[in-house]
């Protein structure tokens, strides 16, 4: 059995909002509860996330952005996202959680990570909050990962909206690809099929929109044909997952139809698209419970094992 690292704070509940909202403190205690009933609880490495620093924040974001964020009040920081008391906290140690995935990867010998955090962070640009995101933590893990050393970075965004705030961060990078499937035309209207990276960047981004009621037999054929191919053609150093399970049928924010065998088979066709280099998944949305907690499981199992 591979040795899984999963990493978590109770801080990551901290990020409160006032009244009823889908991107809830609820949707980790499921994850947390369905992982206790499923036995994986004691099967993974518990690693506590680091708080970031501000400097590593700013390997992704606009020091300016940075600050409005540090000084933020209570209340709404763009129409879909709200900013309590405790979510400065929680924004800093969900970048945090991907920092410390990364770092056990390069000094830990850890091939496998999970980070399920609070505030997910796809849609953060580099100087707007947006779509429930505040810091964009894959972005700044990658960063961080060519810091450490990891010189080619593959991002893979299987969540339903597209990452708008990563695929611009990286745009015009040719060291970072971006990967995407997600329904489309939806929210939040970018990811169309002739994005594809600009200036030296360009073929280094490659979206795969998805038309409503797309199931597991698409998915199939983006994650075990298209993805096997960019990746080999790329040869990335380390593979960052924004692992957002809003895709699945059940859930309310969007209509994909893809099943819990349907997450098994893309996460295997992640974890099989390069032997030897470490893949660090990060929590991002997915807003039915039970079907959110099935499938980080199934993603458990599948890292466990592959
Ligand atoms: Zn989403």
């Amino acid at each position: 059995m591979n040795k899984v690292g999963f990493v978590y704070s109770d801080i990551f509940l901290k990020h409160l909002p006032d009244g009823w909202h889908p991107e809830r403190p609820e949707r980790l205690k499921a994850i947390l509860q369905a992982m206790k009933n499923a036995s994986l609880w004691e099967k993974v490495i518990h690693i506590e996330p680091i708080r970031a620093g501000y400097e590593y924040i700013q390997m992704a974001h606009e020091p300016a952005y940075v600050e409005r964020i540090k000084g933020a009040t209570v209340g709404y920081l763009d129409p879909d996202t709200y900013f309590s008391d405790g979510s400065l906290e929680a924004a800093l140690y969900a970048v945090g959680a991907v920092i410390e995935g990364i770092k056990r990867c390069k000094e830990g010998g850890l091939r496998r990570v999970f980070a399920a955090v609070r505030p997910p962070g796809h849609h953060a640009t580099s100087n707007r909050a947006m779509g429930f995101c505040i810091f964009n933590n894959v972005a700044v893990g990658a960063r961080y990962a060519q810091m450490l050393g990891y010189r080619k970075v593959f991002i893979i965004d299987f969540d339903v909206h597209h990452g708008n705030g990563t695929e611009d961060i990286f745009y015009t990078d040719d060291k970072v690809f971006y990967f995407s499937t997600h329904q489309y035309p939806h929210y939040p209207g970018t990811g169309s099929r002739d994005s594809r990276g600009s200036g030296k960047g360009e073929g280094y981004t490659y979206n795969i929109p998805m038309p409503p009621g797309a199931d597991d037999k698409e998915y199939e054929k983006a994650y075990n044909e298209i993805l096997h191919e960019l990746v080999s053609d790329f040869g990335p150093d380390i593979i960052l997952v924004s692992a957002g399970y809003d895709l699945r049928a059940e859930d309310p924010l969007a209509h994909i139809s893809v099943t819990s065998e349907g997450i098994r088979r893309i996460v295997r066709g992640i974890l099989t698209a390069k032997e030897g280099v470490p893949v660090v998944f990060t929590l991002e949305g997915g807003y039915n419970l039970e079907a959110l907690a099935e499938s980080v499981c199934v993603t458990i199992e599948e890292m466990l094992v592959i």
